[in-house]
């Protein structure tokens, strides 16, 4: 019997690892303790539950996380393709149907001969020779142990916080228009909430006062920056949310006419479209503070919450001092990190990084070399970043420019820039995909 490989952890790197390992011809065993064990956040049994925001963000080529998905889909994303054949209106970014998105992961998964999905709770860092950890923010706390005194040093935390979603016919539509920034998309992907001055200004206070849950671990275990909480943001300056999630430009009222002082965006999160998500409204209010509030907002006074907002504890690894650019670990070669606790950050570089650790844990399992992405791949600098930035207070990332070694282009505009950069990662992509063979187009079962 040839080499088998464990994962452990359902979620998207997880998913993404044991069906790359498979399709390579390899057995795997996916361990996912749901639904025996919750955690605070998940609601199903279904592997590669979202369990926030229903986006993976934008599939633009001028914008990272869009350059990374198709990176993502070139190699041969399982996730991906799942996602794309669950797709909701979401303008420029890739949107999905939550609950049909699970579905097709868990019956891809569950319908391959070679993997196994065992409902269990792995307490320890298994002893098998190939193994994947992928157990996301919310490890178990006996794992989150094991894995500390792997790792020898403290488990690292952030904390995080997620945004309500409402039923779509509590919502006002004499008030609320649908429409998506500047057209994009099907022109009306999105529905906005349209806030005048002193409506926005009585919000905005309504925030700061309202009454927040308790953190119950380390007072001042930071936030995560790339999803601060929006009582968060109302603290840091009046104007702060209508720089961010509350933008109203490239939107017009069409009651008005006219741009609105702020907006409230909410997008689709089912495909029935009985659901729409708060876009941006991460929030650690205490749940009825967030019912009172939110009904202040522009037609949603008689809004139906079908989720409300929560904090959660974010745990990941220090990678820079865990991890090699292959995502094997330094002292055991055979042993993986991927996902959100590999010291990645977002929905498709949880993915993505589980593709790539699956590809590794393949090669190793089939008796060949490990390979490494080039750093001016997308893919390849989240690769590099995790494994070789300062480990002295390392904080997660998202796929960023910033983070792709900078190759002079000769365009105008930082549009046309990102564009020019993202066509050379793609060409640099094409050639290591040809020469080694690992990239694939994936077409699931409808
Ligand atoms: C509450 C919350 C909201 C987030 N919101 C967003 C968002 O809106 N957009 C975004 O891009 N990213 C978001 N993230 C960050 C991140 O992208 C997600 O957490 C993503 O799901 C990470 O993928 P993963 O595969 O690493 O982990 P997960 O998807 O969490 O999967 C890990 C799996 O491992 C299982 N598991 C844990 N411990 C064990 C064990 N000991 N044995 C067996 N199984 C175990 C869990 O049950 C889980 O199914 C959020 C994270 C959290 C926690």
């Amino acid at each position: 019997m040839g080499k088998q490989v464990t994962v452990v952890g359902g979620g998207l790197a997880g998913s993404e690892a044991a069906w790359q390992i498979a399709r390579r011809g390899v057995d795997v065993r996916l361990y996912e303790m749901r639904p025996e064990r919750p955690t605070p956040v998940h609601r199903s049994g279904g592997l590669a539950e979202l369990v926030c925001s229903n986006s993976f963000k934008s599939l633009e080529l001028a914008n990272a996380h869009g350059l990374l998905k198709e990176e993502a889909r070139r190699l041969g994303s399982m996730i991906l393709a799942a996602a794309q054949q669950s797709r909701v209106p979401g303008g420029a970014a890739l949107a999905v149907d939550r609950v049909v998105f699970s579905e097709r992961v868990t019956a891809t998964l569950e319908n391959d001969p070679r993997i196994t999905v065992i409902r269990e709770e792995v307490p320890e860092i298994p002893d098998d020779e190939l193994v994947v950890i992928a157990v996301g923010p919310l490890v178990s706390d006996a794992l989150a142990a094991s894995i500390g005194r792997f790792t020898g040093s403290d488990y690292l935390y952030f904390y995080d916080a997620i945004a309500p979603v409402i039923e779509a016919d509590s919502i006002d539509r004499s008030i609320v228009f649908a429409q998506s920034r500047y057209g994009k998309g099907g022109g009306d992907d999105y529905l906005n909430c349209p806030f005048d001055e002193a409506t926005y200004v009585r919000f905005v206070e309504a925030l700061l006062a309202g009454e927040k849950a308790p953190l119950h671990d380390v007072d001042n275990t930071p936030f995560f920056e790339g999803c601060l909480p929006i009582e968060e943001m109302a603290r840091r300056g009046l104007d702060t949310l209508r720089f961010g999630p509350m933008k109203p430009v490239g939107l017009t009222d069409p009651r008005t006419d006219s741009e609105a002082h702020a907006i409230v965006q909410l997008r689709q999160d089912n495909l029935a479209a009985e659901h729409f998500s708060m876009v941006g409204f991460q929030t650690q209010m205490r749940w009825p503070e967030q019912k009172r509030i939110f009904r202040t907002i522009p037609g949603l006074e008689n809004a139906e919450f079908v989720r409300l907002g929560q904090i959660h504890r974010n745990c990941y690894i220090n990678a820079p001092s865990v991890l090699r650019p292959s995502l094997q670990t330094r002292t055991r070669p055979g042993l993986f990190f991927a996902g959100q606790i590999s010291g990645v950050e977002g929905y498709t570089e949880s993915a993505a990084t589980g593709l790539f650790a699956g590809i590794n844990a393949a090669r190793l399992a089939l008796g060949q070399e490990p390979l490494e992405l080039p750093a001016n791949t997308m893919l390849g600098a989240l690769c590099s970043y995790i494994s070789n930035a300062d480990p002295a207070g390392y904080q997660p990332t998202n796929a960023a420019f910033g983070l792709v070694p900078h190759v002079p282009v000769k365009k105008r505009g930082r549009k046309e820039r990102r564009l020019a950069r993202s066509a050379k990662a793609l060409e640099v992509l094409d050639d290591w995909i040809e020469q080694h063979g690992e990239g694939a187009t994936v077409e699931l079962p409808a």
